[in-house]
């Protein structure tokens, strides 16, 4: 493609420039068309920097621009550019927070390394690396430290870093994969003749193969060797050298030693004219490792596919309407109050509300429930939605990091970097481990060039060679990152990856009943007027202190009462019990009976009421009884069925009144019913189970059930999306439907037993692999391939957490 002034791409990113941008550059005295203010800006930054020469590079090259934009990155700040920054990073006051990409991965080992390093880095507040898909999520305090500096940090250490964006992720990915082919590739083929004649000498020693031809066949294979360590290991080597100038031996430093020492050995033979030729062995290693890298790579981004699509679900472009005309835009300059046209079939590109037509929406994605849902004026739409029926016009209210599918993304990521106390103590034995089989393959040298000289060198190779950390460290994060993506799949979001285990582990589960174990829309059946009062008047009454709550009996108060003039002053929300507030003078309540009874000592008695009482009253007497009725989730039954053949005890821990709430006890079979309880009765009541030795699982809803779920081993919110970011629970469900929980249940235990499964094979392997290869029973070749298949069967075990077919995504 070349570049020129008439062309209707991008000249800095090479993308279509939409008919309608009006973005330009001047570059070299010539006007260049720029896509979007992100461009334009990057590239006048290059420009104003004095570096247009960077573009002359370029159009000699016919490289598009995305590959070179890095390398000049490592000098300047325009990802500190608060336009730029827009797509990326998330702000929360002085502190940010981005995603990047990080190039140049290659193992366990440089997630570690680059952790370290940019942790270290001061203004950094946190940093974790996610081991599926290598992105980095980064939060640093603005005062201290500029995205640039850390940018240039991770370039310091042999890493490129950039902004994460779907498509880049791609690219990174499909470069890696092809690099790693090629690589493998190279070995497989060079391999092949080197065992070829390897064989043919082994045949030639019992047969008496004359000397002359037998050194012509040590040279030939000598040359095929050698692209296969100067081409096919150079990653190895690379890692290898990055651990080593950092002061840290890391997995792969065994395996270069080994390689250098075969390949130098058997040079050193040939020059001598004695000694033996380990060619074939060195072949062996770098093919079977680099195909094991291979496959892990594949595995990986099998794993977290369906994350990946979700993210690939934000359209490009959206149609924003100014002045009744409509502009297609790019997606990042979208702003919050714009209006925008969301067609049928379109995904929505922000979150926002409808002010005009009505559609279905498929928020399966986010949800995992794929009955579309009908959505009205007034009603929130989500981004990565897709609009099923008619157009919409929505007013948009979040965009870019900002939106809900960011979010949960966002929580995603951190849930699956979470290190649970066994990754981390796995991480340490996995530094101790190496350095250990240094120190053996050193002892091993010197016994068996004493014992049997012949043979010290194949046995210090496969002693360097068939140890492996590697399976060790990925055992939990593998597993971790496949079950949260299939948990994000069925609508169970995962925010802290160790929740997975604890659930799975968990002998009893505390539910909340309004909302949780019910649907939490209730609808008023009664009302009973208690006092003299108008009736009308108590209904707006009991509707005004409503508006102070956010509980849903509150919503529930509120329908279908039309709004009189009811000033109130001293209003007090307390959530879980109710509202009191002062009304012409006069201190006035709606509540629970409890709270009705503590607030104005009134007696109140029990009438045995047939659904969830909410009294009206005030300081002297009752004003008002109103009964409510909510149906039982969908899977609430069968949950419970579930749990109780697992052997897990169930509690209902509830606000409500005892008669209201032994219904549905009855109903659903619960034998630990806790009644009229405040939120801090809740908490109370956990602490105790705890104290018996109970692990709990705390389901209820987020907003009020905050306290009991932040005391609980797990917290599960029910989570109605627009609220999901604050709630800082160990996991939300993002739909209706408590079946999602029952599968996440069962996920939840098969982790925790592929878990187990892959920490006793890791650990298993290296005490048996080890001591055969110090006894001299393994030979390099066998080393080699125990060391590859050990990682492997580690990932393969945990890929079958996976989704088994990801129906409707992409
Ligand atoms: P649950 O524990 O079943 O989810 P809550 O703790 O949310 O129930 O509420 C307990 C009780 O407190 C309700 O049954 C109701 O009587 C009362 N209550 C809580 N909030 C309100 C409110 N905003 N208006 C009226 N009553 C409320
Ligand atoms: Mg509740």
């Amino acid at each position: 493609m070349q570049n020129s002034e008439l062309s209707s791409s991008c000249f800095h990113c090479g993308l279509p420039v939409p008919d309608d941008a009006r973005f330009e550059v001047v570059i070299n005295e010539k006007t260049r068309p720029m896509c979007c203010p992100g461009c334009e800006a990057v590239a006048k930054a290059i420009v104003d920097s004095g570096n247009s020469r960077f573009y002359d590079m370029r159009e000699d090259k016919q490289a598009t621009a995305i590959p070179l934009i890095p390398e000049f990155l490592q000098q300047t700040a325009v990802y500190d550019h608060p336009d730029i920054q827009k797509s990326f990073v998330n702000h929360n006051g002085e502190v940010s927070e981005a995603s990047l990409i990080l190039e140049g991965i290659s193992c366990a080992a440089c997630i570690w390394l680059n952790e370290q390093h940019i942790a270290q880095l001061p203004g950094v507040l946190s940093v974790n690396i996610n081991y599926s898909n290598h992105r980095a999520t980064v939060r640093w305090d603005n005062d201290s430290i500029k995205l640039s500096e850390i940018l240039q940090a991770i370039a310091a250490i042999g890493y490129q870093a950039h902004p994460y964006s779907p498509e880049r992720q791609q690219e990174v990915f499909e470069a890696e994969r092809r690099t790693q082919l090629k690589r493998l590739g190279i070995a497989g083929l060079f391999g092949m003749q080197v065992m070829m004649i390897a064989i043919a000498l082994y045949a030639g020693d019992f047969s008496g193969m004359e000397l002359e031809y037998e050194s012509f066949l040590n040279k030939v294979s000598w040359l095929l060797a050698t692209p296969i360590v100067f081409y096919s290991a150079v990653p190895l080597f690379r890692s290898a050298w990055r651990d080593l100038s950092q002061f840290s031996v890391g997995m792969d430093v065994p395996v270069a030693l080994g390689i250098t020492i075969a390949y130098s050995a058997s040079i050193y033979a040939i020059i001598k004219g004695e000694g033996y030729v380990y060619f074939d062995s060195v072949a062996m290693f770098v093919f079977l490792l680099l195909g094991s890298r291979y496959f892990e790579l594949i595995a990986r981004k099998k794993g977290v596919e369906a994350a990946e699509k979700l993210m690939q679900m934000q359209p490009a472009t959206a149609t924003r309407i100014v002045d009744s005309e409509h502009q297609v835009i790019p997606v990042v300059e979208l702003n919050q109050n714009d209006t925008i046209m969301v067609k049928a079939g379109e995904t929505l590109p922000a979150d926002g509300y409808i002010v005009e037509g009505g559609s279905s929406v498929d928020e399966s994605l986010l949800t995992g429930e794929f009955d579309p849902v009908t959505k009205v004026v007034g009603d929130k739409v989500i981004a990565g939605s897709v609009n099923v029926e008619s157009p919409l016009i929505v007013c948009v209210s979040n965009v870019g990091t900002e939106t809900i599918m960011a979010g949960i993304l966002r929580l995603l990521d951190n849930a699956q970097n979470d290190k649970p106390p066994i990754t981390l103590l796995a991480d340490r034995a996995a530094r101790y481990f190496v350095f250990g089989v240094l120190i053996i393959a050193a002892a091993v040298a010197m016994y068996w060039s004493n014992a049997a000289p012949d043979f010290w060198l194949p046995i210090t190779l496969s002693v360097l060679v068939v140890s492996c950390p590697c399976a060790l460290s990925l055992a939990t994060p593998a597993a971790i990152s496949a079950a949260s993506t299939h948990l994000l799949q069925i609508g169970l979001l995962v925010t802290r990856g160790r929740a997975i285990e604890a659930l799975a582990a968990a002998d009893l589960f505390a539910f909340d009943k309004t909302g949780t174990l019910t649907k939490g829309k209730p609808v008023v059946d009664r009302v009973e007027n208690l006092s003299s009062e108008n009736e009308t008047q108590l209904l707006q009454l009991a509707a005004a202190l409503e508006r102070y709550s956010e509980h849903p009996i509150a919503k529930a108060i509120q329908q279908n009462v039309s709004m009189g003039k009811i000033d109130l002053t001293e209003v007090v929300n307390i959530p879980g019990q109710g509202v009191h507030a002062v009304w012409q003078g006069n201190q006035v309540a709606i509540g629970s009976r409890k709270f009705i009874k503590d607030l104005f000592a009134l007696d109140v008695d029990d009438q045995g009421a047939n659904g969830t009482e909410v009294l009206l009253a005030d300081k002297s007497r009752l004003l008002a009884r109103f009964t409510l009725r909510d149906v039982v989730r969908s899977g609430a039954q069968a949950l419970l069925n579930d749990l109780t053949d697992k052997q897990v005890d169930i509690a209902l821990l509830t606000g409500d009144n005892a008669a209201s709430a032994q219904k549905i006890a009855d109903e659903l079979k619960i034998s630990k019913l806790f009644t009229e309880m405040s939120p801090e009765d809740k908490l109370k009541q956990l602490q105790a189970f705890q104290q018996q030795g109970r692990r709990v699982v705390m389901v209820g809803d987020g907003i009020n059930d905050a306290p009991v779920l932040a005391g609980a081993d797990v917290s599960i919110a029910m989570g109605n999306a627009s609220e999901l970011l604050h709630l800082g629970s160990d996991m939300v469900l993002l739909n209706e439907n408590l079946q999602s929980l029952n599968r996440g249940v069962k996920i939840s235990t098969k982790t925790l037993k592929i878990i187990r499964q892959n920490i006793t094979w890791a650990i298993g392997y290296n005490l048996v692999a080890l001591p055969l290869a110090v006894s001299g029973n393994l030979s390099p070749w066998m080393a080699a391939l125990g060391m590859s298949l050990s990682s492997l069967l580690v990932v393969a075990n945990a890929l079958r957490l996976s989704p088994q077919k990801t129906h409707k995504l992409g």
